[in-house]
């Protein structure tokens, strides 16, 4: 025995293993008590107002505007008049400056968004660090760099702004759902009113001081907050020339009614089911890899989440046992802890549905796992879960879950992998593992799916387009398809 080897068997052995927490500084961030509505530049005291939380803790963080119709009328006004006095006759060139100062300064100021969304919003640190605040940044440098380009990406069509945007986002991704949203909006020269989610408006609301900082004109980007109904306002305001929708599949419809017949260019970004499909050449260790980030990603909050797991039958038993033990390592908390890899659940209503649909599975006669873990007493909260013995008539291989819950089910052939990626109404996305290249092509050719990632998942980029088939809504969102919902071409 070495000297080394004696002091090692001597050493007192730990009764548990655990990462000492790591949290994020949050005083970098200053709240105000009480939010208004950004129109025209200014801030526009609210009539009505209701209380943002953390999903975390339940903690109070701020009084938010409820806009009325008057106030989104005010602030589609703003948006009117910024349109026609400037900013659709300034030279491109100049537009592409604001926008790249807004990317200069979201950088800068990356680490206070960052707190900022893992506070409002319940997702891990390590995820708006690392995920939500590059991706808005870049894509604000993206379409910065397209601002003046227009002619180049549609040769011959004389491209034009549409007008006044409306534009409403959801809760998973706030700041990165803006950013996706205005940056192409102002490349192309028009004007937004934007309405973040219920739940999140806090990131928005900061957003406003970086347009202030970039020294924006006024109007050319206008926040109003508030529920559903003040969606639903910006969707029949008259002033609205465009409207751009992420969000769940049923308002996508109830909107896409509600613009029939009226001229209205429309974009909807709606829900998905997405098959992650892994074959028996995969290697498998990154495949588990991608299992996980496929569906524990942001607690699952994703649209093109791998919530579906096809696995080749031969493999079927290495998988689920690797991902059972890799499960198990998963760490669920605070979300400002830099070590978390599993946030809060949203809000109690998303907690409610993602129950509802476990109990569901469970009924119907899927086998669910969970690791053991230890979920904070307050806040909203759900521990990973697997479920295995799945058909595909169950709901939880049906319906959109939004959470951290995955879906197991098995293939023998390619052909069988296709037609159960396929049988769903959805078609944002999917996944292939497999070391052939042929067959990657073969799959892609096939797959009804927006995004199809090989040997990876839940990769971002601006210049990429992303978009669905069928239920999971219709137009794209990044890259130069990303201009043409913003553009008339003639
Ligand atoms: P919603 O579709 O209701 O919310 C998306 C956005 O639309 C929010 O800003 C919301 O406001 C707004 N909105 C709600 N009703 C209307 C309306 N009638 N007209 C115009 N805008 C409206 O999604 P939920 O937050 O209710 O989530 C429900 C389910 O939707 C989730 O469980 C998930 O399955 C799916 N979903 C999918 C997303 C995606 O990225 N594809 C994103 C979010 C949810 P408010 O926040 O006040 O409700």
């Amino acid at each position: 025995m070495t000297e080394l080897e004696r002091k090692q068997d001597r050493a007192p052995v730990p009764s548990e293993w655990t990462y000492a927490s790591a949290p994020e500084a949050r005083d970098i961030v200053t709240l105000q008590e009480r939010y208004g509505h950004y129109v025209g530049g200014e801030w526009l005291e609210p009539r009505e107002t209701y209380t943002t939380i953390s999903p975390a803790t339940e903690e109070p963080l701020a009084e938010v505007g409820q806009a009325t119709p008057e106030e989104v009328q005010a602030a589609v006004a703003a948006a009117r008049e910024a349109f026609s006095n400037g900013w659709s006759d300034i030279a491109p060139s100049e537009r592409a400056k604001y926008l790249f100062r807004i990317a200069r300064i979201l950088q800068e100021r990356s680490r206070e968004f960052a707190v900022l969304e893992s506070l409002n919003g319940g997702k891990p640190i390590k995820e708006s660090r690392d995920v939500d605040l590059p991706l808005s940044a870049a894509h604000f440098f993206y379409y910065a760099g397209w601002a003046d380009k227009l002619e180049y990406a549609f040769p011959n069509q004389r491209p034009r702004p549409v007008g006044v945007a409306g534009q409403i986002i959801p809760w998973n991704f706030p700041l990165l759902m803006l950013a996706w949203k205005i940056a192409p909006a102002l490349a192309a020269g028009n004007t937004v009113v934007l309405k973040p989610a219920e739940t999140t408006p806090l990131s928005a609301l900061l957003f406003c001081d970086v347009l202030r900082q970039a020294e924006l004109p006024p109007g050319v980007v206008n926040i109003v907050t508030g529920d559903g109904r003040t969606g639903a306002e910006i969707v029949k305001s008259e002033g609205v020339d465009k409207v751009a929708f992420t969000g769940s599949t049923e308002v996508g419809k109830a909107i896409q009614r509600e613009l029939a017949g009226t001229g209205k260019k429309l974009t909807l970004e709606l829900g998905g089911k997405a098959a992650n499909i892994i074959f028996d050449d995969a290697a498998l260790d990154q495949a588990v890899e991608g299992i996980i980030n496929g569906i524990y990603f942001n607690q699952g909050h994703v649209c093109c989440a791998g919530s579906r797991l096809l696995v080749q039958e031969s493999i079927y038993e290495p998988v689920v046992e690797k991902l059972k033990r890799r499960l198990t390592t998963l760490r669920v908390g605070d979300p400002l802890d830099k070590n978390t890899d599993v946030g809060a659940i949203n809000s109690k209503q998303q907690l409610d549905k993602i129950q509802e649909l476990v109990a569901s599975g469970a009924e119907e006669g899927a086998e669910i796992y969970q690791p053991p873990c230890r979920l904070p007493e307050k806040g909203y909260w759900f521990a990973p879960t697997v479920f295995t013995n799945v058909a595909q008539s169950y709901r939880i291989a049906q319906e959109e879950i939004f959470g951290p819950v995955l879906s197991i089910l098995t293939f023998r052939t390619p052909e069988e992998a296709v037609e159960k990626a396929n049988n769903t109404p959805y078609g944002l996305s999917a996944g292939v593992w497999t070391e052939k290249g042929s067959r990657i092509l073969w799959m892609a050719e096939r797959l009804r799916a927006g995004v199809v990632w090989a040997n990876t998942y839940n990769r971002f980029d601006p210049s990429s387009p992303f978009g669905g088939y069928k239920e999971s809504g219709f137009g794209r969102e990044g890259g130069r398809h990303g201009l043409e919902p913003y553009l008339e071409l003639t």
